[in-house]
């Protein structure tokens, strides 16, 4: 087993180029900082460098509960704030859980738009109703499993489970339904890791022949153990007809401490690795970054430590209103992934879960964010705009849609290969239309009047097809 290269700051400085202090604004993207950010958080104001980089302090000092807001930052938290976030944990579908890397890079002096404290920290003052066809488990991933902790929806590709806790809690996290514990507003059946369980899914694989590829997400990879890890790890690369493994972490975006100072998961991690490649099969990892708010030199020590090992790292991001939708945060966060040798993969439509609403873009916004984002940079580190449709239709790329009545954000999907035969229909956030769809969605009637036009609209064109053939 080859050795896990330990790289601290000086040995990256010296291992990379010298590069000039960047002045010129097309390369501002390469500026990572660097500054002890977190002194100015109260509590944290003698944290020291090293302290900041232990893993151990991230874990035992990550905010779990809404009245610790309060206490690590003191002064800076006002009544208003507090009382918003109290609001807030009535509300939202999710547990609080952030690391001190994160909460310390939020801008506390303005925390309302703060791309970060609105994807972690929720205000009661931001949420908006749900729109009617939200669902718990939107994707259909539990209508499409064989066997717990497995979706089977792909033929050649499956969504394993196998924990249902992370590092951080995303307000807006896709499986509100299982992850992170119950909360206020929402009872939950979350599961911890469960070797048996495992037992059955890599049985369940090992019995069907087709699939070649695992994504292992949940919950978060980061929070199996090293041993969990590599049962893992070796019970699925033991299977001969798996090709691929993708451990999905959203760590490297939110706590790149651990890949810098937990050798032993990292180590298990590379074990995996090396092993798939002796066998010819990729392990790879993928996470999730948001905003460009989350990427310091803390990542570009963490992404040299995982390139050294031959990790490849790819990303997905969710689109999000005040967090990614403008073109320059978004053209930023491709170019910055890119430069740091994480290859942006998608940037998914917010998927229609309880308590996003107002993190919800068009289907329109997501087109148009995809056309500027093309061509800023090489064509494999350009990010796919996908919408994994609703009901289980799997992703598909945002202007493959069959129709769109941008007026009533009425969108109709046909997903041949996965479901032939069916349609499926995304929304645009009713609050984003006009005042006269708004009405128009209003009214029961005129909902249901308006979705089935546009479903007809395809229907009677596949109907014509068929009649051609
Ligand atoms: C996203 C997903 C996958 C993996 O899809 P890729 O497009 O290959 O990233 C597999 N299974 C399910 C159920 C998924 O949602
Ligand atoms: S890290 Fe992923 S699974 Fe965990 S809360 Fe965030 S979005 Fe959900």
């Amino acid at each position: 087993m080859s050795e896990v290269l330990k790289l601290d700051d000086k040995d990256v400085k010296t291992k990379k180029q010298e590069a000039n202090p960047i002045k010129i604004p097309e390369l501002q993207h390469r500026n990572f900082r660097n500054d002890e950010f977190w002194k100015k958080i109260p509590a944290w104001s003698n944290v020291s460098r090293a302290e900041f980089k232990d893993h151990l302090w991230q874990m035992k000092n990550s905010i779990r509960k809404v009245e610790q807001v309060q206490k690590v930052l003191g002064k800076l938290c006002t009544k208003e704030l507090m009382d918003d976030l109290l609001e807030g944990q009535k509300i939202t579908p999710m547990n609080i859980r952030i690391t001190p890397y994160i909460f310390a890079l939020i801008d506390w002096e303005n925390p309302k738009d703060d791309p970060l404290r609105k994807q972690f920290l929720p205000l009661g003052s931001q949420f908006l109703p749900d729109h009617p066809f939200y669902a718990e488990d939107s994707l259909g991933e539990d209508t499409d499993s064989p066997v717990p902790m497995l979706t089977h929806r792909y033929p050649d590709k499956v969504l394993f489970l196998p924990t249902t806790i992370c590092p951080v809690y995303c307000s807006y996290c896709t499986r509100s339904r299982i992850i992170g514990g119950s909360t206020e507003s929402v009872d939950k059946n979350t599961y911890g890791a469960n070797q048996k369980k495992w037992d059955d899914v890599f049985e369940y694989i090992l019995r069907n022949p087709l699939i070649e590829d695992v994504v292992i997400s949940g919950g978060d990879s980061y929070m199996l153990t090293p041993a969990q890890l590599k049962y893992i790890g070796e019970g699925l690369l033991n299977i001969p007809h798996i090709r691929r493994i993708r451990y999905a972490s959203k760590g490297v975006a939110i706590f790149p401490q651990k890949i810098l100072t937990d050798d032993a998961w990292v180590q298990a991690l590379q074990e995996i690795h090396d092993y798939g490649r002796s066998y010819g099969k990729q392990v790879v990892v993928h996470t999730h970054f948001s905003s460009p708010k989350e990427i310091t030199h803390w990542t570009e020590l963490a992404m040299d430590r995982l390139f050294s090992m031959g990790i490849t790292v790819r990303n997905q991001a969710v689109l999000q209103t005040g967090v990614n939708d403008s073109v320059d945060t978004m053209v930023k966060l491709t170019r910055q992934l890119g430069y740091l040798n994480i290859q942006p993969y998608y940037v998914y439509l917010h998927d229609m879960v309880p308590g996003c609403e107002h993190f919800r873009t068009t289907l329109r916004e997501g087109i148009e964010l995809e056309k500027a984002v093309r061509g800023t940079t090489a064509g494999f580190n350009t990010p796919t705009f996908v919408c994994d449709l609703p009901g289980g239709g799997g992703k598909r790329h945002v202007a493959s849609y069959e129709y769109y009545d941008e007026e009533n954000g009425i969108s109709v999907w046909k997903a041949p290969y996965v479901k032939p035969g069916e349609v499926f229909t995304y929304f645009d956030p009713i609050h984003k239309l006009s005042p006269e769809a708004q009405k128009r969605w209003a009214d029961p009637k005129t909902q249901k009047e308006m979705i089935n036009a546009a479903i007809e609209k395809v229907t009677k064109r596949s109907d014509k097809d068929e009649n051609q053939k």
